[in-house]
């Protein structure tokens, strides 16, 4: 049977130059900054994101929690969006590691929070208040339609943050399907930001791994939090080798999965039963609506895994497809037709 995996772009896996790549790796001990490998992650990242330096870590989450406890103190406060991965699936780890306070802030369905709900998140100086010290920004936003943040927007946050001196940092977990829908550089999307995490193992489809980019002094920094929290790796330039083959050759093939996911939402919005805002897909994360009160997301989910076809449940009324690597255009031809056997 035809197998289809939609569920998320974390089950890419490694290609087979990946796989050669690893095995030929170059290594050293990375804790004393003697792996040759992971050196040349870090300084192609860097070079790539217009930063003066970077740090390998082992996740997103990991690289999100470091950029957060090396820029903040306890007391802290960050303003970020209440639909951001930061706050909604790391298990509050600024709060639980650092003592850091959490201001949320209305996600608008592009992923934006509006310049003013910012501003008035913005604590003044008064005894009874945190201090305000970061805002967290999500590029592309996962829980919003994995919609893109344009530079204009961008320079309006960094604009406010001038302003009452605060620090950026910008999830970006899939920066480079930002960047491939604005069709900018990725670097002008993070040209506004103190720090900023991408992930190797989503689209890009390493095994493991994402890095945090930023100056020199917040990655040296950023590299004594990564070993307090048992992040410092040792011959990880196995892990690094599949890392720079998907900096080289994964980032240029992102628009076939824009491709492949706007024509699934725009064959899905033609069923009744379905709706999708199409407005909204721009990348390669699709949000179905279930129309239809006699099939939960679970229930269709599970026939159209009967079909080889798999999705994530996401909501009372959502299902979630996400294109990437190992989805081709015949696929979502195939997921279309089981789409419509299983609504039948
Ligand atoms: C996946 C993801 C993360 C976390 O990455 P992990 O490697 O799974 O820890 C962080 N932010 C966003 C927006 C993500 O999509």
């Amino acid at each position: 049977m035809k197998m289809v995996d939609l569920r998320s772009d974390t089950i890419t896996r490694p290609t087979p130059e990946m796989r050669r790549a690893m095995a030929d790796a170059e290594v050293g001990d990375d804790v004393f900054g003697e792996d040759p490998t992971v050196n040349r992650l870090e300084s192609m990242a860097a070079q790539l994101l217009g930063k003066e330096a970077a740090l390998f870590v082992s996740s997103g989450t990991m690289g999100n929690l470091v950029s957060l406890l090396t820029q903040c103190g306890r007391g802290d406060e960050v303003i970020l969006g209440d639909q951001s991965h930061i706050f909604f699936y790391e298990q509050g780890g600024m709060a639980a590691l650092g003592g850091i306070h959490p201001r949320t802030v209305a996600n608008q369905p592009d992923g934006t929070m509006l310049p003013e709900d910012i501003e008035y998140a913005v604590r003044s100086d008064n005894i009874h208040f945190p201090r305000s010290r970061l805002i967290a920004l999500e590029n592309t936003h996962n829980r919003c339609n994995g919609y893109p943040l344009d530079p204009s927007y961008l320079r309006t946050v960094k604009a406010l943050a001038t302003q009452y001196r605060l620090k950026i940092h910008m999830d970006g977990a899939r920066i480079f399907h930002a960047a491939a829908a604005l069709d900018v550089p990725a670097r002008e999307l993070v040209a506004m930001v103190d720090s900023v995490t991408f992930c190797l193992s989503k689209g890009l489809c390493a095994p493991v791994g994402s890095v945090v980019c930023g100056s020199a002094d917040f990655i040296g920094e950023a590299r004594r939090t990564r070993k307090v929290l048992g992040g410092g790796m040792r011959q990880a330039g196995v892990l690094a080798a599949a890392g720079i083959v998907a900096l080289e050759r994964m980032i240029g093939r992102l628009a076939d999965d824009h491709q492949n996911a706007r024509k699934l939402a725009e064959g899905l919005a033609v069923f009744d039963d379905l709706s999708i805002d199409l407005e909204r897909v721009r990348t390669n994360i699709v949000f179905i609506n279930i129309a239809r009160t006699d099939v939960t997301p679970v229930e269709l989910a599970q026939k159209l895994k009967l079909q080889g076809v798999q999705l994530l449940p996401t909501g009372p009324r959502q299902l979630r497809a996400v294109t990437n690597y190992h989805v081709a255009e015949a696929d979502i031809h195939y997921t279309l037709e089981a789409f419509g056997k299983a609504l039948r």
